[in-house]
């Protein structure tokens, strides 16, 4: 007997999910950092911690971002953030370019202080060599303690549903950056913000969810104002995973594939960028409701107007719209790059590994 279009039609998607599914993973897995870069750039925070505490001896230095949270691809950069236990401390300025110039007699890093910038920072980078055939780039930051927060609320998030999590926000980072999207400096979005489209829609567009949400949970013993708060910001998080993977299921089953090509319709065509922030903590908010809309009067030029075209609501730092660098050519280009991406994953091509090489093109 002849199978009738409609169950054909179903079975090819079923065989093209499953095939892309096992593609995503296999595409992934090869941009995962090596143990033995993993193991250089540990050697590397040791050796400026040693250097750092010659002229702040209380000092630590600890990696934040990609190489802390479980998102790191091969070759990423490292972010490095200095704590300092004592009271009496130098003024970050003051240590920038102390550190600055510390390093450039010291070691053979490219080494670049920005005392002034926001944030003060120095930068450095090291050349290919053998051993290590891309070299290094890294910043290293002081104090940015909401930082290594909002990087361990990510890296739980990585450890509740590891497989699903971890291959779309790493498939996302790879192609974001193919595609020329990952550049806040050119009015794009952060590798941050992308994570954090991610969790939001795991958390808060699917139905049933993938996560939970780690902020709203109940905490597990009374807390206090002081143990949960960080610069004023509320940093309270459910970070005991062990007890989370024992109590928390997910009744979504749908595949790390139908999850990407629905990542892909909702952020091409259902987000309400004109009016709404995505906050992981709360769910969709209005732009009113933070004072973000953008103000499309005219007349006098008005700074928030390129601000706020898409907003991301950090998740600590609740009055900080994390997508605030994109500008309305930026969103107009990451718009166009997620509706693509839809299409070409709903015209499934005969195999799933053509349709990811043109997605990434
Ligand atoms: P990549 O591998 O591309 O470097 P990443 O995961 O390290 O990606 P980044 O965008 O480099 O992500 O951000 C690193 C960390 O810096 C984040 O975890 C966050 O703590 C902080 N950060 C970056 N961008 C922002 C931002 N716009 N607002 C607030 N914090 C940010
Ligand atoms: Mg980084």
């Amino acid at each position: 007997p002849t199978t009738p279009p409609m169950q054909r039609r179903l079975a090819s998607k079923m065989r093209f999910v499953a095939d892309l599914s096992q593609c995503l993973f296999d595409f992934v897995i090869q941009l995962l950092p090596t143990t033995e870069e993993m193991a250089v750039k540990e050697d590397v925070r040791k050796l400026l911690e040693r250097l750092i505490r010659t002229i702040e001896p209380d000092s630590r230095l600890l990696s934040f971002g990609s190489t802390a949270n479980g998102f790191s691809l091969r070759n990423s950069d490292m972010d490095l953030c200095c704590l300092i236990d004592s009271k009496e401390r130098l003024a970050a300025t003051d240590l920038v370019t102390m550190l600055g110039d510390l390093l450039e007699r010291e070691t053979k890093f490219h080494v670049k202080p920005l005392p002034h910038a926001r944030i003060p920072i120095v930068k450095l980078s090291l050349d290919p060599s053998p051993g290590l055939p891309l070299g290094i780039a890294c910043d290293i930051g002081f104090e940015n303690r909401l930082a290594l927060e909002n990087t361990r609320l990510l890296m739980c998030y990585a450890m509740v549903d590891p497989t699903r999590v971890r291959t779309m926000v790493l498939f996302l980072k790879v192609w974001s950056k193919r595609r020329k999207i990952n550049s806040p400096y050119k009015g794009t979005l952060s590798s941050y913000g992308y994570v954090l489209l991610v969790i939001y829609f795991l958390v808060h567009v699917k139905n049933p969810p993938v996560l939970p949400n780690l902020q709203q949970m109940p905490p597990l013993r009374p807390i206090t104002t002081e143990d949960t708060h960080l610069a004023g910001y509320n940093t309270w998080f459910f970070d005991d995973i062990e007890l989370l993977r024992q109590r928390w299921h997910s009744d979504n089953t749908e595949t790390v594939a139908e999850l990407l090509i629905d990542f892909f319709r909702y952020y091409s065509r259902d987000f309400s960028y004109n009016t709404g922030v995505a906050s992981i903590r709360a769910g969709l908010l209005k732009k009113e409701s933070k004072g973000w809309q953008n103000d499309l009067s005219g007349g006098r030029y008005n700074d928030s107007r390129e601000r706020n075209r898409l907003c991301i609501e950090d998740p600590f730092e609740i009055d900080f719209n994390v997508a605030r660098c994109v500008t309305k050519d930026g969103l107009y280009t990451i718009r166009g790059e997620f509706m693509r991406a839809a299409r070409v994953l709903s015209t499934r091509p005969e195999r799933a590994i053509i349709a990811l090489a043109e997605l990434c093109e």
